[in-house]
């Protein structure tokens, strides 16, 4: 880990990174254009066991940040390094994109105290629905 290598933010500690550490902490190969002050993003692996899912979280302001590189290159290539396996989403508020080898889909606003769950199949099945945010 990156001990007192945080962002420019780490000691205010954030509501979103009171919880857990970023992958720009947990991952030292990543390099300094990865860190969340400097990208607008920040990147964290979450989802369960059967559908694990690396997320590129923005602010509403900068909303497309997810789409610059390097930033936009990464998330592409773990997409297409686990089709069927890693399930890579972008978050701005509550506006969410699905993220596939060969497409960005963008599944729209999620309502007020929900989220999307995407659930990929080895067979190339999508399924996207709306659960309780947790
Ligand atoms: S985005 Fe990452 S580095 Fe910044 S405060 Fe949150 S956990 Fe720390």
């Amino acid at each position: 880990m990156r001990a007192g290598a945080g962002c420019a933010i780490h000691d205010a500690k954030p509501e979103v990174c009171r919880q857990f550490f970023c992958q720009w902490m947990l991952n030292p190969a990543l390099p300094r254009k990865f860190r969340p002050d400097v990208s607008k993003v920040i990147l964290m692996a979450g989802g369960d066991e059967a559908n694990p899912q690396l997320a590129a979280s923005c602010d509403p302001s900068n909303a497309l940040a997810w789409r610059r590189e390097p930033i936009y290159g990464f998330l592409k290539h773990q997409a297409r390094a686990a089709p069927g396996g890693l399930v890579v989403m972008a978050f701005a508020g509550r506006r969410t994109w699905l993220l596939l080898p060969d497409e960005d889909r963008y599944l729209g606003e999620a309502p007020e105290g929900q989220v999307f769950r995407v659930d990929q199949h080895a067979d190339g099945r999508i399924d996207v629905h709306l659960v309780a945010a947790g």
